[in-house]
Protein backbone atom coordinates (compact mmCIF):
# COMPACT_ATOMS: atom_id res chain seq x y z
CA UNK A 1 0.00 0.00 0.00
CA UNK A 2 2.65 2.23 0.49
CA UNK A 3 3.74 1.56 -3.17
CA UNK A 4 0.31 2.94 -4.00
CA UNK A 5 0.82 6.16 -2.27
CA UNK A 6 3.19 7.33 -4.44
CA UNK A 7 1.09 5.85 -7.36
CA UNK A 8 0.75 9.31 -9.79
CA UNK A 9 -3.12 9.93 -10.44
CA UNK A 10 -4.66 9.71 -13.78
CA UNK A 11 -5.78 13.10 -13.10
CA UNK A 12 -2.03 14.08 -12.68
CA UNK A 13 -1.20 12.61 -15.87
CA UNK A 14 -0.52 8.54 -14.40
CA UNK A 15 -1.92 5.61 -15.82
CA UNK A 16 -5.73 5.19 -15.44
CA UNK A 17 -6.35 1.68 -12.96
CA UNK A 18 -9.71 0.48 -15.03
CA UNK A 19 -9.09 0.73 -18.77
CA UNK A 20 -11.52 -2.41 -19.84
CA UNK A 21 -15.17 -2.01 -20.11
CA UNK A 22 -17.24 -2.56 -17.15
CA UNK A 23 -19.31 -5.63 -17.62
CA UNK A 24 -22.79 -5.32 -19.53
CA UNK A 25 -25.78 -7.76 -20.19
CA UNK A 26 -28.95 -8.10 -21.57
CA UNK A 27 -31.90 -7.35 -18.81
CA UNK A 28 -34.58 -8.64 -21.26
CA UNK A 29 -34.61 -11.55 -23.39
CA UNK A 30 -36.65 -14.28 -25.19
CA UNK A 31 -38.56 -15.30 -21.83
CA UNK A 32 -40.17 -11.37 -21.63
CA UNK A 33 -40.70 -12.00 -25.29
CA UNK A 34 -42.55 -15.18 -24.73
CA UNK A 35 -45.01 -13.32 -21.54
CA UNK A 36 -45.37 -10.37 -23.99
CA UNK A 37 -46.55 -12.82 -27.31
CA UNK A 38 -48.79 -14.61 -24.56
CA UNK A 39 -50.05 -11.28 -23.30
CA UNK A 40 -51.28 -10.13 -26.66
CA UNK A 41 -52.69 -13.55 -27.62
CA UNK A 42 -55.56 -13.06 -24.87
CA UNK A 43 -57.01 -9.57 -27.07
CA UNK A 44 -57.05 -7.99 -23.88
CA UNK A 45 -54.59 -6.11 -22.07
CA UNK A 46 -56.96 -4.87 -18.70
CA UNK A 47 -54.97 -5.89 -15.72
CA UNK A 48 -59.26 -7.30 -14.85
CA UNK A 49 -60.13 -9.29 -18.04
CA UNK A 50 -56.04 -10.74 -18.36
CA UNK A 51 -53.99 -13.24 -16.70
CA UNK A 52 -50.60 -11.69 -16.98
CA UNK A 53 -50.71 -8.93 -14.11
CA UNK A 54 -52.88 -11.35 -11.47
CA UNK A 55 -50.20 -14.05 -12.47
CA UNK A 56 -47.13 -11.15 -11.84
CA UNK A 57 -48.86 -9.90 -8.74
CA UNK A 58 -49.14 -14.20 -7.32
CA UNK A 59 -45.54 -14.65 -8.19
CA UNK A 60 -44.90 -11.75 -6.53
CA UNK A 61 -46.78 -12.56 -3.34
CA UNK A 62 -45.33 -15.99 -3.52
CA UNK A 63 -41.58 -14.86 -3.81
CA UNK A 64 -42.35 -12.64 -0.40
CA UNK A 65 -45.22 -14.63 1.69
CA UNK A 66 -47.89 -12.27 1.59
CA UNK A 67 -51.51 -12.58 1.00
CA UNK A 68 -52.17 -9.70 -1.16
CA UNK A 69 -50.92 -6.89 -3.08
CA UNK A 70 -51.70 -4.69 -6.03
CA UNK A 71 -50.31 -3.77 -9.33
CA UNK A 72 -49.89 0.03 -10.15
CA UNK A 73 -48.65 1.89 -12.84
CA UNK A 74 -45.03 3.15 -11.03
CA UNK A 75 -44.01 3.71 -7.32
CA UNK A 76 -45.23 6.72 -7.07
CA UNK A 77 -48.60 5.43 -7.71
CA UNK A 78 -47.83 2.66 -4.88
CA UNK A 79 -46.39 4.97 -2.42
CA UNK A 80 -49.92 7.23 -2.93
CA UNK A 81 -51.84 4.03 -3.33
CA UNK A 82 -50.42 2.88 0.73
CA UNK A 83 -51.51 6.54 1.65
CA UNK A 84 -54.73 6.62 0.22
CA UNK A 85 -55.38 3.27 1.84
CA UNK A 86 -54.15 4.15 5.19
CA UNK A 87 -56.17 6.71 5.41
CA UNK A 88 -54.22 9.47 5.22
CA UNK A 89 -56.00 13.08 3.73
CA UNK A 90 -55.70 16.54 3.77
CA UNK A 91 -54.44 18.31 6.68
CA UNK A 92 -52.54 15.14 7.72
CA UNK A 93 -48.95 14.79 8.49
CA UNK A 94 -46.55 12.28 7.49
CA UNK A 95 -43.27 11.53 8.64
CA UNK A 96 -40.45 10.54 5.91
CA UNK A 97 -36.61 10.40 4.73
CA UNK A 98 -35.13 13.46 3.46
CA UNK A 99 -32.45 11.25 1.61
CA UNK A 100 -35.28 9.86 -1.26
CA UNK A 101 -36.88 10.50 -4.80
CA UNK A 102 -39.41 12.78 -5.02
CA UNK A 103 -41.86 9.92 -5.75
CA UNK A 104 -41.92 9.52 -1.70
CA UNK A 105 -43.29 12.69 -1.06
CA UNK A 106 -45.73 12.87 -4.59
CA UNK A 107 -48.37 10.79 -2.94
CA UNK A 108 -48.40 12.85 0.05
CA UNK A 109 -48.88 15.97 -1.86
CA UNK A 110 -51.44 15.25 -3.83
CA UNK A 111 -53.41 13.69 -0.69
CA UNK A 112 -52.88 17.42 0.59
CA UNK A 113 -51.02 15.94 3.50
CA UNK A 114 -47.88 17.89 4.92
CA UNK A 115 -44.24 15.94 4.44
CA UNK A 116 -42.58 16.03 7.40
CA UNK A 117 -39.22 15.24 7.51
CA UNK A 118 -37.17 13.43 10.05
CA UNK A 119 -32.99 13.21 10.14
CA UNK A 120 -31.42 10.27 9.42
CA UNK A 121 -28.24 8.07 10.68
CA UNK A 122 -24.93 9.06 9.76
CA UNK A 123 -23.81 5.40 8.98
CA UNK A 124 -26.73 3.77 7.16
CA UNK A 125 -28.49 6.95 5.98
CA UNK A 126 -31.87 5.69 6.77
CA UNK A 127 -34.25 7.50 9.39
CA UNK A 128 -33.28 7.77 13.09
CA UNK A 129 -36.27 6.37 15.04
CA UNK A 130 -35.28 9.01 17.55
CA UNK A 131 -35.80 12.34 15.03
CA UNK A 132 -39.19 9.90 13.75
CA UNK A 133 -40.76 10.52 17.36
CA UNK A 134 -39.65 13.69 17.99
CA UNK A 135 -41.23 15.02 14.92
CA UNK A 136 -44.83 13.38 15.96
CA UNK A 137 -47.61 15.71 16.35
CA UNK A 138 -51.16 15.08 16.98
CA UNK A 139 -51.44 15.41 13.09
CA UNK A 140 -49.32 12.28 11.93
CA UNK A 141 -51.12 10.10 10.64
CA UNK A 142 -48.10 7.72 9.17
CA UNK A 143 -44.54 7.39 8.49
CA UNK A 144 -43.26 6.87 5.35
CA UNK A 145 -39.88 5.11 5.66
CA UNK A 146 -37.36 4.43 3.36
CA UNK A 147 -35.27 1.53 2.97
CA UNK A 148 -32.03 3.24 1.06
CA UNK A 149 -30.09 1.98 -1.51
CA UNK A 150 -30.82 -1.60 -0.38
CA UNK A 151 -30.12 -1.41 3.23
CA UNK A 152 -33.37 -1.93 5.61
CA UNK A 153 -34.47 0.88 7.89
CA UNK A 154 -34.35 -0.41 11.90
CA UNK A 155 -37.65 -1.75 11.55
CA UNK A 156 -37.62 -2.87 15.21
CA UNK A 157 -37.78 0.69 16.87
CA UNK A 158 -39.42 2.07 13.85
CA UNK A 159 -42.62 -0.07 13.94
CA UNK A 160 -42.48 0.12 17.88
CA UNK A 161 -43.12 3.91 17.78
CA UNK A 162 -45.80 3.37 14.82
CA UNK A 163 -47.92 1.11 16.81
CA UNK A 164 -47.06 3.55 20.33
CA UNK A 165 -48.47 6.00 18.40
CA UNK A 166 -51.29 4.26 16.73
CA UNK A 167 -49.57 5.51 13.02
CA UNK A 168 -49.79 3.68 9.83
CA UNK A 169 -46.45 2.63 8.82
CA UNK A 170 -45.67 2.61 4.89
CA UNK A 171 -42.34 0.96 3.50
CA UNK A 172 -40.45 2.50 0.36
CA UNK A 173 -38.77 -0.46 -0.90
CA UNK A 174 -38.34 0.98 -4.53
CA UNK A 175 -34.62 0.60 -3.72
CA UNK A 176 -34.41 -2.65 -1.79
CA UNK A 177 -35.96 -5.80 -3.13
CA UNK A 178 -35.12 -8.81 -1.20
CA UNK A 179 -33.65 -6.85 1.37
CA UNK A 180 -34.31 -8.63 4.47
CA UNK A 181 -34.32 -7.42 8.36
CA UNK A 182 -34.23 -9.97 11.08
CA UNK A 183 -34.91 -13.03 8.44
CA UNK A 184 -38.25 -11.11 7.41
CA UNK A 185 -38.12 -9.26 3.72
CA UNK A 186 -38.58 -5.67 3.75
CA UNK A 187 -42.09 -4.51 2.40
CA UNK A 188 -43.57 -7.11 4.41
CA UNK A 189 -43.56 -5.67 7.60
CA UNK A 190 -44.98 -2.35 7.98
CA UNK A 191 -48.65 -1.90 6.64
CA UNK A 192 -48.05 -1.46 3.36
CA UNK A 193 -44.74 -2.52 0.96
CA UNK A 194 -44.11 -0.03 -1.99
CA UNK A 195 -42.01 -1.14 -4.91
CA UNK A 196 -41.06 0.50 -8.15
CA UNK A 197 -40.45 -1.51 -11.50
CA UNK A 198 -39.11 1.61 -13.22
CA UNK A 199 -36.52 0.94 -15.81
CA UNK A 200 -33.57 1.80 -13.36
CA UNK A 201 -34.84 -0.32 -10.27
CA UNK A 202 -33.33 -4.15 -9.87
CA UNK A 203 -36.23 -5.27 -12.28
CA UNK A 204 -37.99 -3.19 -14.75
CA UNK A 205 -41.58 -3.40 -16.30
CA UNK A 206 -40.58 -0.19 -18.21
CA UNK A 207 -42.51 1.64 -15.33
CA UNK A 208 -44.68 -0.46 -12.88
CA UNK A 209 -44.81 -0.79 -8.69
CA UNK A 210 -46.26 -2.65 -6.55
CA UNK A 211 -47.99 -2.32 -2.77
CA UNK A 212 -48.09 -5.27 -0.64
CA UNK A 213 -51.41 -5.08 1.69
CA UNK A 214 -49.48 -7.06 4.95
CA UNK A 215 -52.54 -6.75 6.60
CA UNK A 216 -53.76 -9.58 4.21
CA UNK A 217 -57.40 -8.81 5.14
CA UNK A 218 -60.06 -8.71 2.51
CA UNK A 219 -61.40 -5.32 3.64
CA UNK A 220 -57.99 -3.66 3.06
CA UNK A 221 -57.14 -5.47 0.53
CA UNK A 222 -60.70 -3.54 -0.91
CA UNK A 223 -59.72 -0.22 -0.43
CA UNK A 224 -56.45 -0.22 -1.20
CA UNK A 225 -56.81 -2.31 -5.06
CA UNK A 226 -60.06 0.41 -5.47
CA UNK A 227 -57.22 3.43 -5.02
CA UNK A 228 -55.32 2.18 -7.78
CA UNK A 229 -58.47 1.92 -9.93
CA UNK A 230 -60.99 5.36 -9.79
CA UNK A 231 -62.03 3.96 -6.31
CA UNK A 232 -64.37 0.89 -8.75
CA UNK A 233 -64.79 -1.76 -6.57
CA UNK A 234 -64.18 -4.87 -8.54
CA UNK A 235 -64.67 -7.78 -6.52
CA UNK A 236 -68.11 -7.11 -5.04
CA UNK A 237 -70.76 -8.74 -6.78
CA UNK A 238 -71.60 -5.76 -9.03
CA UNK A 239 -69.00 -3.44 -9.80
CA UNK A 240 -69.59 -0.74 -7.46
CA UNK A 241 -69.10 2.65 -9.40
CA UNK A 242 -71.10 4.61 -7.17
CA UNK A 243 -68.07 6.85 -6.30
CA UNK A 244 -67.63 7.80 -2.46
CA UNK A 245 -63.89 9.79 -2.68
CA UNK A 246 -61.35 10.95 -4.82
CA UNK A 247 -58.68 8.32 -6.22
CA UNK A 248 -56.61 7.72 -9.15
CA UNK A 249 -55.87 5.44 -12.23
CA UNK A 250 -52.64 3.75 -11.33
CA UNK A 251 -53.20 0.67 -13.20
CA UNK A 252 -50.97 -1.48 -14.50
CA UNK A 253 -51.06 -2.95 -17.91
CA UNK A 254 -50.94 -6.92 -19.19
CA UNK A 255 -48.01 -5.62 -21.38
CA UNK A 256 -46.12 -4.64 -17.80
CA UNK A 257 -47.29 -7.67 -15.88
CA UNK A 258 -46.24 -9.57 -18.98
CA UNK A 259 -42.54 -8.58 -18.69
CA UNK A 260 -42.59 -8.69 -14.55
CA UNK A 261 -43.61 -12.03 -14.79
CA UNK A 262 -40.01 -12.83 -16.60
CA UNK A 263 -37.98 -10.39 -14.80
CA UNK A 264 -38.84 -11.63 -10.94
CA UNK A 265 -37.37 -14.71 -11.80
CA UNK A 266 -34.19 -12.99 -12.39
CA UNK A 267 -34.34 -11.47 -9.38
CA UNK A 268 -32.89 -13.71 -6.80
CA UNK A 269 -30.07 -13.51 -9.00
CA UNK A 270 -29.98 -9.94 -9.46
CA UNK A 271 -30.30 -9.63 -5.67
CA UNK A 272 -27.23 -12.02 -4.67
CA UNK A 273 -25.20 -10.45 -7.24
CA UNK A 274 -25.61 -6.75 -5.99
CA UNK A 275 -25.26 -8.39 -2.11
CA UNK A 276 -22.26 -10.07 -2.81
CA UNK A 277 -20.26 -6.87 -4.82
CA UNK A 278 -21.65 -4.35 -2.47
CA UNK A 279 -20.23 -6.74 0.80
CA UNK A 280 -16.78 -7.04 -0.69
CA UNK A 281 -16.74 -3.15 -1.39
CA UNK A 282 -17.30 -2.63 2.20
CA UNK A 283 -14.80 -5.58 2.89
CA UNK A 284 -11.66 -3.79 1.14
CA UNK A 285 -12.53 -0.15 1.92
CA UNK A 286 -13.32 -0.57 5.91
CA UNK A 287 -10.11 -0.21 7.29
CA UNK A 288 -8.99 2.52 4.68
CA UNK A 289 -7.49 5.54 6.28
CA UNK A 290 -10.72 8.58 5.48
CA UNK A 291 -13.32 6.30 4.25
CA UNK A 292 -15.91 5.22 5.88
CA UNK A 293 -18.50 2.54 4.43
CA UNK A 294 -22.25 2.45 4.77
CA UNK A 295 -23.13 0.35 7.42
CA UNK A 296 -25.72 -2.42 6.89
CA UNK A 297 -28.27 -2.02 9.46
CA UNK A 298 -28.27 -4.27 12.30
CA UNK A 299 -30.13 -7.82 11.59
CA UNK A 300 -30.24 -6.44 7.98
CA UNK A 301 -28.46 -7.78 4.72
CA UNK A 302 -28.47 -5.34 2.34
CA UNK A 303 -29.23 -5.57 -1.98
CA UNK A 304 -27.18 -2.62 -2.96
CA UNK A 305 -28.72 -0.48 -5.29
CA UNK A 306 -26.09 1.74 -5.44
CA UNK A 307 -22.75 1.91 -2.63
CA UNK A 308 -22.47 4.91 -1.01
CA UNK A 309 -19.43 5.85 1.13
CA UNK A 310 -18.52 8.36 3.26
CA UNK A 311 -15.34 10.88 3.76
CA UNK A 312 -14.18 12.08 6.52
CA UNK A 313 -12.93 15.51 5.21
CA UNK A 314 -10.93 16.16 8.53
CA UNK A 315 -8.24 13.27 7.36
CA UNK A 316 -8.12 13.73 4.09
CA UNK A 317 -6.98 17.00 1.93
CA UNK A 318 -9.28 18.24 -0.81
CA UNK A 319 -12.49 17.83 -1.45
CA UNK A 320 -15.51 15.53 -2.46
CA UNK A 321 -15.66 17.03 -5.92
CA UNK A 322 -12.28 16.87 -6.41
CA UNK A 323 -11.92 13.27 -5.15
CA UNK A 324 -14.97 12.35 -7.78
CA UNK A 325 -12.91 13.95 -10.23
CA UNK A 326 -10.00 11.70 -9.27
CA UNK A 327 -11.93 8.53 -9.35
CA UNK A 328 -13.27 9.18 -12.32
CA UNK A 329 -10.30 9.92 -14.06
CA UNK A 330 -9.20 6.53 -12.79
CA UNK A 331 -12.04 5.25 -15.16
CA UNK A 332 -14.70 4.57 -12.37
CA UNK A 333 -18.14 6.48 -12.50
CA UNK A 334 -19.06 7.86 -9.70
CA UNK A 335 -20.93 11.14 -7.77
CA UNK A 336 -20.90 13.01 -4.61
CA UNK A 337 -24.01 11.93 -2.67
CA UNK A 338 -26.72 10.91 -3.81
CA UNK A 339 -28.77 13.76 -4.71
CA UNK A 340 -27.42 16.81 -4.33
CA UNK A 341 -29.45 18.42 -1.23
CA UNK A 342 -32.22 17.24 0.74
CA UNK A 343 -35.83 16.40 -0.80
CA UNK A 344 -36.59 19.63 1.11
CA UNK A 345 -34.18 22.29 -0.37
CA UNK A 346 -36.47 21.95 -3.28
CA UNK A 347 -38.23 25.21 -3.81
CA UNK A 348 -42.05 23.24 -3.97
CA UNK A 349 -41.14 22.76 -0.32
CA UNK A 350 -38.88 25.57 0.23
CA UNK A 351 -41.63 27.68 -1.10
CA UNK A 352 -43.91 25.97 0.56
CA UNK A 353 -45.90 26.05 -2.66
CA UNK A 354 -46.76 22.17 -3.94
CA UNK A 355 -49.99 23.85 -6.18
CA UNK A 356 -49.05 26.89 -8.62
CA UNK A 357 -50.50 29.85 -6.58
CA UNK A 358 -51.56 28.72 -3.33
CA UNK A 359 -49.96 27.59 -0.20
CA UNK A 360 -52.39 25.02 0.46
CA UNK A 361 -52.11 22.53 2.26
CA UNK A 362 -48.85 23.78 3.90
CA UNK A 363 -50.74 26.58 5.65
CA UNK A 364 -52.63 23.66 7.69
CA UNK A 365 -49.51 23.29 9.30
CA UNK A 366 -47.69 27.18 9.81
CA UNK A 367 -45.26 26.06 11.87
CA UNK A 368 -43.34 23.56 9.48
CA UNK A 369 -41.03 24.94 7.79
CA UNK A 370 -38.35 23.08 5.17
CA UNK A 371 -34.64 24.80 4.83
CA UNK A 372 -30.81 24.18 5.01
CA UNK A 373 -30.02 22.75 8.83
CA UNK A 374 -33.73 21.04 8.98
CA UNK A 375 -31.86 17.84 9.11
CA UNK A 376 -28.10 18.26 9.87
CA UNK A 377 -27.49 14.67 9.34
CA UNK A 378 -28.82 14.40 5.87
CA UNK A 379 -27.38 17.64 4.69
CA UNK A 380 -23.75 15.93 6.02
CA UNK A 381 -24.05 12.25 4.76
CA UNK A 382 -25.17 14.35 0.73
CA UNK A 383 -21.69 16.77 1.61
CA UNK A 384 -19.41 14.05 2.40
CA UNK A 385 -20.75 11.30 0.75
CA UNK A 386 -19.26 9.28 -2.42
CA UNK A 387 -21.76 7.18 -5.02
CA UNK A 388 -20.29 4.47 -6.66
CA UNK A 389 -22.80 2.14 -9.12
CA UNK A 390 -23.35 -1.35 -8.94
CA UNK A 391 -24.85 -3.64 -12.01
CA UNK A 392 -25.35 -7.14 -11.11
CA UNK A 393 -23.66 -7.71 -14.79
CA UNK A 394 -20.32 -6.35 -13.46
CA UNK A 395 -17.81 -8.81 -13.19
CA UNK A 396 -15.58 -9.90 -9.96
CA UNK A 397 -12.68 -8.02 -11.83
CA UNK A 398 -14.79 -4.88 -11.91
CA UNK A 399 -15.31 -4.38 -8.65
CA UNK A 400 -11.31 -5.06 -7.87
CA UNK A 401 -10.63 -2.29 -9.91
CA UNK A 402 -13.31 -0.25 -8.00
CA UNK A 403 -11.09 -0.65 -5.10
CA UNK A 404 -7.70 0.11 -5.97
CA UNK A 405 -8.65 3.06 -7.67
CA UNK A 406 -10.58 4.34 -4.62
CA UNK A 407 -7.76 3.20 -2.66
CA UNK A 408 -5.53 4.91 -5.03
CA UNK A 409 -7.07 8.15 -4.56
CA UNK A 410 -7.48 8.11 -0.77
CA UNK A 411 -3.98 7.35 -0.57
CA UNK A 412 -2.66 10.60 -2.59
CA UNK A 413 -5.00 12.18 -0.07
CA UNK A 414 -3.98 10.83 3.49
CA UNK A 415 -2.17 13.50 5.86
C1 LIG B 1 -37.62 5.12 -7.79
C2 LIG B 1 -38.12 5.53 -6.47
C3 LIG B 1 -39.44 5.95 -6.26
C4 LIG B 1 -40.41 6.21 -7.36
O1 LIG B 1 -40.58 5.17 -8.25
P1 LIG B 1 -41.10 5.48 -9.74
O2 LIG B 1 -41.43 4.14 -10.27
O3 LIG B 1 -39.98 6.16 -10.46
O4 LIG B 1 -42.30 6.36 -9.64
C5 LIG B 1 -39.85 6.20 -4.96
N1 LIG B 1 -39.01 6.08 -3.92
C6 LIG B 1 -37.73 5.71 -4.07
C7 LIG B 1 -36.86 5.59 -2.87
C8 LIG B 1 -37.23 5.44 -5.36
O5 LIG B 1 -35.95 5.10 -5.51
Amino acid sequence: MSETKREKLAIDGGTPVKTTPFGTGKRFGEEELEQLREALDQNTLFYHFGGKVRQFLGDFNAMYGVKRSVATSSGTAAIHVALGAAGVTAGDEVITSPITDQGTVIGILYQNAIPVFADVLPDTYNLDPASVEAKITPRTKAIVVVHLAGNPCDMDALMSIARRHNLKLIEDCAQSYLTTYKGRLIGTIGDYGCFSTNDFKHISTGDGGIVTVNSGNDEDYAVTHAFADKNYQRFTNAVQREIHHLAPNYRMTELQGAVGIAQLRKLPWICAKRTEYGNRLTEALAGLPGLVPPKVTEGGTSTYWFYLFRLEPSRLSGTVDEFCAALQAEGIPCSRGYIPQPIYMQSMLRNREAYPGTHYPFELSPEIAYGEGLCPVAEEVLRTSVRLTISEFYTGDDIEAMIEAVRKVAASRIG
